[in-house]
Order: structure tokens, then sequence, then C-alpha cells
């Protein structure tokens, strides 16, 4: 299979605002932000959707969502609040077939999301 556009990213071969990395994850902005601030964080591994995790990934999601919650209280919203999401397949809309957490804030987000 060919690498996922999240990989290429990753590696820098297509450009992108990368404003997080750790040893696991990466977090870059949404090119078409729905939000003052979204955010995208990417594990390095693809895993194509959360269909595909399993047991052996159970640290690698806590990883994701760690990052979001360490990236908000950096840039200074955590406390006002914010938004996280997985979309999984057709019905949620999924577009890139890598796993990746949205993080939306710096808005008041309605509920239920569309
Ligand atoms: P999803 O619909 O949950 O699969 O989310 C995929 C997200 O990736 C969408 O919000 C897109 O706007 C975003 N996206 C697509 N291509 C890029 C890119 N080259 N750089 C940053 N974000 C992208």
């Amino acid at each position: 299979m060919s690498d996922s556009l999240f990989t290429r990213i990753i590696r820098r071969e297509i450009p992108a605002d990368i404003v997080y990395e750790d040893e696991h994850v990466v977090g870059f902005r949404d090119i078409n932000p729905q939000a003052p601030v979204h955010v995208l964080f990417v594990p390095r591994t693809p895993i194509a959707t959360l269909n595909d995790l399993g047991e052996e990934h159970a640290e690698l999601v806590g990883r994701l969502v760690l990052a979001a919650a360490a990236y908000a209280r950096r840039e200074g919203f955590a406390e006002r609040g914010y938004r996280t999401v997985f979309n999984c397949n057709e019905d949620a809309g999924q577009s890139v077939f890598h796993i990746h957490l949205h993080l939306l804030a710096g808005r008041r987000l309605g509920w239920p999301p569309g």
C-alpha cells in the first residue's frame, strides 16, 4: 500500500504547519480549519481507521489524547475548553485513512455536531 498523505507530511515530503512533535505523535494544522484552532494529532505509525486498532495500540491512542491535552495547556486554551474528535469511515466523513485526532478550539462549539 502506498504511504498515506499524513505519513508523507510526517516525513516532510509534503509541507504542513507542524506545531507539535514527540517520539510517537506529530501534530499539524488542518489545511481547512473548522475553528480558530484546528490541529490534527497523528501517530507516526500508520493505522487506517479506528477499526484497525488492537490491544497493542492502547498506549498509542492514549498518547494522541495526551499530546492534544499538552498542546492545549501549552497554547493556553485548556481551561477555556476544546473538543477532540476521531472520525471513522464513511458516516463520520473520514477522508484520510491514517488515524488522526482532531483538536478544535478558539470558539464556542455547537453540540450535537452535524
Ligand atoms: P477526516 O475527515 O477526519 O479524515 O479529516 C481529515 C482532515 O485532514 C480534514 O479536516 C482535512 O482538511 C485535513 N487535511 C487534508 N489534507 C491536508 C493537508 N495536506 N494538510 C493538513 N490537513 C489536511
